[in-house]
């Protein structure tokens, strides 16, 4: 059974990824919701979503052991299909890349589900 076949496609390439079936942001509660392909719903507030970036210069940062950078809300949400998204956050920050596996744990993570999220404490 298959709603969207370009997502089953993409679905193929990668049998472990989970893909979503709906992005949407909830700019008044400051969150984004994304819905899964099976049947899941993840609620990602913006300013986790910014001090859990994984851009170069963010996991830089981390590793230096500087403080994660202040929470932000998100101003642009780019699709980048198969491998996820790429936020743009209001305080200009713009290169973290989400991949839709990374953005599913971190949701579990929210709903205390138990994912699989890796850890930034060090
Ligand atoms: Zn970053």
């Amino acid at each position: 059974m298959s709603a969207a076949p370009g997502l089953a496609a993409v679905a193929s390439a990668d049998p472990r990824a989970v893909l979503p079936r709906a992005v949407t942001d909830r700019r008044s509660s400051g969150e984004l919701v994304i819905d899964w392909e099976d049947g899941a719903r993840s609620l990602l507030p913006h300013g986790l979503l910014r001090q859990r970036c994984r851009c170069a210069a963010c996991e830089q940062s981390r590793r230096s052991g500087l403080p994660p950078p202040a929470p932000a809300a998100l101003s642009e949400i780019r699709a980048l299909a198969v491998q996820g998204l790429n936020l743009v956050f209001a305080d200009g920050h713009e290169r973290g890349i989400y991949p839709w596996a990374y953005l599913r744990a971190l949701g579990d993570e929210v709903a205390g589900g138990g994912g699989r999220v890796p850890s930034l404490r060090d």
